[in-house]
């Protein structure tokens, strides 16, 4: 079963440089495993709007990404189809801890995000939290080192890693800022500069943000490393 699963991860990975994400068409042009495929297609996932296209594509392929897409536009797939891709690949297990990030600056966007990831990841073995504050901080602590897949409000997650000595991102590989723009402007610039000071600099990130003020670059600066701007036209 391991070597299989070790040869299709390999047979994936083989295509992510041939990618072309002007020929994508559907999400099975995509090098994906079977289980993110499965979890799209029976949640009616077919076509991939334009910035999953891209964003999907680029991040495969290893690169930090910079998204600038309106709302709407479907960023929430754009990261978390990759997310999942890169667990999958590295074989992350629950006893590995947390290895994905998503920070989002609300509770009710947060939520959704989980809620999908729980729709398209359902065929994956990771284990996946919801870190939003307005519930009991004993039991999200108590929880939190058995997660592979956190979802966070900026004061929350900066809280945890603050007060709570389960917790621990030290082997994280992949950070999403979903709505970055938002996250500042709902004052949280010093809480996500503290956070990704706390997090290892050996990571992948992806960061969205409809709109690119002096903030988000700031933002950029120190979170990205030599980012793939994707940007799609907006389709009618
Ligand atoms: P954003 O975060 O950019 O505002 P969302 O990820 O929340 O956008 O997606 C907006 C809506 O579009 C959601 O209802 C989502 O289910 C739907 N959607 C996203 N991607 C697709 C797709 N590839 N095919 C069909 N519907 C999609
Ligand atoms: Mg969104």
């Amino acid at each position: 079963k391991s070597v299989e699963e070790d040869a299709a991860i390999q047979y994936l990975q083989a295509q992510y440089e041939k990618i072309n994400p002007n020929e994508i068409d559907s999400f099975k042009d995509l090098p994906l495993s079977q289980k993110t495929l499965k979890g799209l297609k029976e949640n009616n996932y077919v076509t991939p709007t334009a910035i999953q296209k891209q964003a999907i594509g680029y991040a495969l392929q290893g690169k930090d990404i910079l998204g600038a897409a309106k709302t709407g536009s479907g960023k929430t797939l754009a990261f978390l189809v990759p997310m999942l891709e890169c667990l999958f690949c590295k074989k992350w297990t629950r006893l590995d801890g947390v290895g994905a990030l998503v920070i989002s600056p609300t509770r009710e966007l947060a939520y959704q995000i989980y809620e999908t990831l729980r729709k398209i990841g359902h065929y994956h073995d990771f284990s996946a939290g919801l870190i939003i504050g307005g519930q009991n901080l004993k039991f999200e602590r108590k929880r939190m080192d058995q997660m592979n897949i956190l979802i966070c409000t900026p004061g929350r997650l900066l809280q945890h890693m603050d007060e709570n000595p389960l917790f621990d991102c030290s082997h994280l590989q992949i950070l999403v800022l979903d709505e970055a723009d938002r996250c500042l402007d709902m004052g949280f610039e010093a809480t996500m500069n503290a956070i990704i000071e706390n997090l290892p600099s050996e990571r992948q990130t992806l960061l969205f943000s409809a709109t690119q003020t002096k903030s988000v670059k700031d933002l950029v600066r120190l979170s990205l490393k030599f980012p793939t701007y994707v940007a799609p036209h907006e389709q009618a």
